[in-house]
């Protein structure tokens, strides 16, 4: 069937892929963005389409249009980012969850938060369920992420119970892909762009840290899906690729791809920053019938390409905040 669909954060990473793949499935798509770390041209290839409509608006002000599904990405993903303006982005969690749930309760609609695997911190078990409550230090540098949306996810539980809405939370794990910001300081994005230039490829702690990698459309597959389950399905669901990797293995990974001579070099670990991290998708296979599908070769050959027609273009995005996150 034909939506309206509104989709926050549409001009950033994630939120370009997916007003891309709303339209190719024939649905109209209301893009709203403050351009805080998004960019027009994440979907300057999307202007044209008259099913595509952009407005300029930050989350954390009421937002009054008639759609009939909203996705609610806004919100600063990766630490450089978020870390610039902390108070901020626990505004565009907290009071921007709060606007769109008060704009689906409107219009008796559904809603589909993008919330993360950082609510489960630095975790003491491992791979993560959903059932684990997580190990968050509620006052570091971290926690205006963290506890954004943690609060983001208790906003639509609540709002679930007792507007009796269908509201559903998915909790992203690490994803990557074409779009992502060069200086966002995301590890698969440094690493590329640091191999690319011939610049040294920057290992925070031993690397022996260990993260699990998805590709950008399978983490978009997963979220149209979880749109379609009925208001049954709420949540939370992990989404991410199981298969994990340390660090040191995915820098050496992107070094053999491109071919780069740059050489590994070890800097100190930025502050709470997790040991480990896989999801267990066992929720996301049974409820969806989905798992990933792109391995990490395949993903950051895509990846790759991107980042080198990106610089060969010098075509250079918005700068945000400092170049690497705080370690203390
Ligand atoms: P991104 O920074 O590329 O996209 C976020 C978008 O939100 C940007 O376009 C930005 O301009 C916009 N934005 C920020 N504050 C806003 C505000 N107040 N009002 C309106 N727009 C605002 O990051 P992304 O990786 O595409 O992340 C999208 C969502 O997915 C985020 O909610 C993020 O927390 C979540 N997520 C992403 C990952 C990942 O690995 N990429 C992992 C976990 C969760
Ligand atoms: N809101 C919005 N668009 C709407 C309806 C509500 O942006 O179409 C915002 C509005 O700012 C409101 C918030 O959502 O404060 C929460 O709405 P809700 O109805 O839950 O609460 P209330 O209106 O009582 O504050
Ligand atoms: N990381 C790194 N070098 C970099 C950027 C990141 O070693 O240049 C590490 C970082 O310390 C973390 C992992 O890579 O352990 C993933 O970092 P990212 O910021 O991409 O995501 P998150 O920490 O939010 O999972």
């Amino acid at each position: 069937m034909h939506k309206r669909i509104l989709v926050t954060g549409g001009a950033g990473f994630l939120g370009s892929h997916l007003c891309e793949r709303l339209l190719d499935a024939g649905h109209d798509v209301l893009c709203v963005d403050n351009f805080f770390t998004g960019t027009r041209r994440n979907i300057r290839h999307l202007l044209e389409n008259r099913s595509f409509e952009l407005l300029r608006h930050d989350v954390t002000f009421p937002l009054y249009v008639e759609v009939d599904e909203i996705y609610n990405l806004a919100c600063p993903a990766s630490p450089i980012h978020y870390q610039f303006d902390p108070v901020q982005t626990t505004k565009t969690s907290v009071i921007g969850a709060i606007n769109m749930l008060g704009l689906a309760k409107r219009l008796k609609i559904k809603l589909l938060q993008a919330s993360t695997s950082e609510v489960y911190g630095d975790p003491t078990i491992h791979p993560q369920k959903e059932e684990y409550w997580g190990n968050v230090n509620p006052i570091g540098f971290r926690s205006c992420y963290d506890e954004g949306k943690r609060c983001a996810e208790t906003l639509v539980f609540d709002y679930v119970r007792q507007h009796r809405m269908p509201a559903k939370v998915v909790r992203i794990f690490n994803t990557y892909g074409p779009r992502m910001h060069p200086n966002d300081g995301r590890v698969v994005s440094n690493f590329v762009v640091q191999a690319l230039t011939g610049r040294d490829i920057t290992l925070y702690g031993g690397g022996s840290q260990t993260r699990s990698f998805c590709y950008v459309d399978d983490l978009v597959d997963a979220m149209m899906r979880m749109m379609a389950t009925g208001p049954e399905v709420t949540g939370p669901i992990n989404i991410g690729n199981p298969t994990e990797f340390t660090i040191r293995e995915l820098g050496e990974l992107i070094l053999e791809l491109t071919g780069s001579k740059s050489k590994l070099v070890f800097e100190p670990l930025p502050s709470d920053d997790p040991k480990q991290r896989q999801p267990n998708i066992d929720r996301a296979r049974d409820i969806l019938g989905w798992e990933p599908t792109v391995g990490l070769r395949e993903g950051l050959l895509k990846t790759i390409e991107y980042f080198d027609d990106l610089l060969r273009k010098g075509d250079r995005p918005n700068e945000v905040g400092a170049s690497r996150v705080l370690v203390s």
